[in-house]
């Protein structure tokens, strides 16, 4: 039972600066969250040790009797937070969740459409070197550049062109809301499965702040750890009829012994985001956002190259649009990165600048308003911000605001 700082000092070191570096920098990652000590603890627990193949009831192991209890707690939570028929928690990651919900639906060399990778499509969406990419043929669909949203009428005709066997509506880097009726109605038409992956915003779902996908789609994948605000994780719902087809193609399709100590984490992680405090945050993470994007395309701002793709945002994220700025996406990434702040660049559709350098920034709200920030917090992120991404900024300056930001709002006390 020798504790981590004495059995391993070199990992407990990284581990230390790591809890220093997320509690003294704010953290504006569109996909990142802090996750509850409760979380955490469930996840740190003996439950890592148990093998538990199968599921609830029907295992291949023994000694499943509690694991049994905490998997069927997760599932149960989650079914009654968005409304499914069923769910499956067992997998690892979103990737995963993805690539199972595929391959219970699909044969390679199916047809899949998906919003293409730089109009803010995920990997699994199918990005050409990714397992989507290799084992389906995928037609992707763009956002409209007058608007810098979602073409539906694209979406149509793409679909009634190549009549996929899956339509897939969802986002790493997206500022609006998705059509879901719309979606479905054009996959009914071309006798395509609806997927939606709500990874993204699956807490303002929760929350009740953002349409719920689930009572249009077949399937709806999720990971559990942004906006949702849980362990690192993925999860499948589905219709009670594509349940048996969910659950084989997770296990024993793409796994195999579920991880029971993070599925336990995220039962705790459900049971607070049906809070009342888990809506208010989700309430503080869109509202930051909003003043973000507003105070982003004032005079000052954009006379500096900066603008605010879409306009604005309905969602936890701002995607910011360099290509009038001398910054590039690199180079506003590690201004900002200077100063304290972590956004990650993001390639923008019609991108000019190769993927690696972009002409566009991320910027999230959700672990910043689980820290506590209020409105007047994110107007003086917004406003630091922007003046980072000026010609000439006085980055001592701007740093001393940004740790006197961390300092009001001190992240794990205690540990
Ligand atoms: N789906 C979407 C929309 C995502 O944005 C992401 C992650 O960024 C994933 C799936 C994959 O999640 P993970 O990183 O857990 O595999």
């Amino acid at each position: 039972n020798t504790p981590l700082h004495e059995l391993d000092p070199d990992v407990a070191a990284a581990v230390d600066a790591e809890l220093r570096r997320q509690q003294n920098t704010l953290e504006m990652i569109a996909s990142e969250n802090f996750a509850p000590v409760a979380v955490m603890e469930a996840q740190g627990s003996v439950l890592t040790n148990k093998y538990a193949e199968g599921y609830p009831g029907r295992r291949y192991y023994g000694g499943c009797e509690h694991v049994d209890v905490v998997e069927q707690i997760a599932i149960d939570r989650i079914k009654e937070l968005f409304g499914a028929e069923h769910a499956n928690v067992q997998p690892h990651s979103g990737a995963q969740a993805n690539a199972a919900a595929m391959f219970a639906l699909l044969k390679p060399g199916d047809t899949i459409m998906g919003l293409n990778l730089a109009h803010g499509g995920h990997l699994t969406h199918g990005m050409k070197i990714n397992f989507s990419g290799k084992l389906y043929n995928v037609v992707a669909y763009h956002v409209d550049d007058a608007t810098g949203q979602v073409d539906m009428a694209e979406v149509e005709r793409l679909a009634k062109e190549s009549k996929p066997k899956l339509i897939v509506a969802g986002w790493s880097a997206y500022p609006r809301q998705l059509d879901f009726a719309a979606f479905r109605r054009i996959a009914d038409e071309v006798g395509a499965y609806l997927m939606v992956d709500m990874a993204h915003f699956a807490g303002l779902v929760a929350a009740g702040l953002h349409p719920n996908p689930v009572p249009h789609a077949h399937v709806v994948t999720t990971t559990t750890h942004k906006t949702l605000g849980g362990p690192r994780g993925g999860v499948i719902l589905s219709t009670a009829e594509l349940a048996k087809k969910i659950n084989s193609a997770v296990f024993p399709g793409q796994q195999g012994g579920p991880l029971e100590h993070v599925i336990a984490a995220k039962a705790v992680s459900f049971k607070v985001a049906a809070s009342e405090e888990f809506k208010e945050r989700q309430q503080r993470t869109l509202d930051g956002a909003r003043i973000i994007a507003e105070r982003l395309v004032r005079d000052d701002v954009t006379e500096a190259g900066v603008s605010v793709l879409s306009g604005g945002t309905d969602v936890h994220l701002v995607l910011v649009d360099l290509r009038n700025s001398e910054l590039d996406g690199q180079q506003a990434e590690d201004r900002l990165h200077g100063i304290g702040i972590t956004v990650n660049r993001n390639a923008i559709p019609n991108d000019p600048r190769p993927p690696m350098v972009t002409s566009g920034l991320r910027i999230g709200t959700p672990a910043l308003a689980t820290r506590g920030f209020q409105a007047e917090d994110f107007a003086e992120v917004a406003d630091i911000i922007a003046e980072a991404l000026k010609p000439s900024y006085d980055a001592d300056a701007l740093k001393a605001r940004v740790t006197a930001l961390a300092d009001r709002h001190p992240l794990y006390p205690g540990l």
